[in-house]
């Protein structure tokens, strides 16, 4: 494979280190009681201070988890739709 000819601009973190594969990407979307300490949706996957808006897959995920990824979205995604739809 020939070298890179792509560079890295000075501070930036490369994405390939920041998310440690481009196959599972989640996180970006913690779940947590506390939005001022990063929290972006509660353990129901309610958006903090947005009314009626919800996340419901791999975002929420604090890491990559050992079971499968897609799997594993699919039941947030069917727990979350389940507490909805029951009001
Ligand atoms: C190459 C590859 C291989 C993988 N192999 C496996 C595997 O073998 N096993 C496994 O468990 N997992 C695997 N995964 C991971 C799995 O696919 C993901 O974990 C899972 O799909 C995450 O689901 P998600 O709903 O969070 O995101 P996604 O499935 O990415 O769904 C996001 C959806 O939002 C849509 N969207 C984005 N922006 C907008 C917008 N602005 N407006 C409207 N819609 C929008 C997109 O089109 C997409 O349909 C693989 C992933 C990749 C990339």
């Amino acid at each position: 494979m020939p070298p890179s000819r792509t560079r890295t601009p000075p501070g930036w973190r490369p994405q390939s280190k920041a998310v440690g594969s481009y196959h599972h990407p989640v996180g970006t979307c913690a779940m947590g009681p506390d939005p001022e300490r990063g929290a972006v949706v509660d353990s129901r996957g309610a958006v903090h201070g947005v009314r009626g808006l919800w996340v419901a897959d791999a975002s929420v995920m604090p890491t990559i988890p050992s079971a499968n990824t897609h799997l594993s979205t699919i039941v947030v995604a069917e727990r979350i739709g389940a507490w909805l739809a029951a009001g």
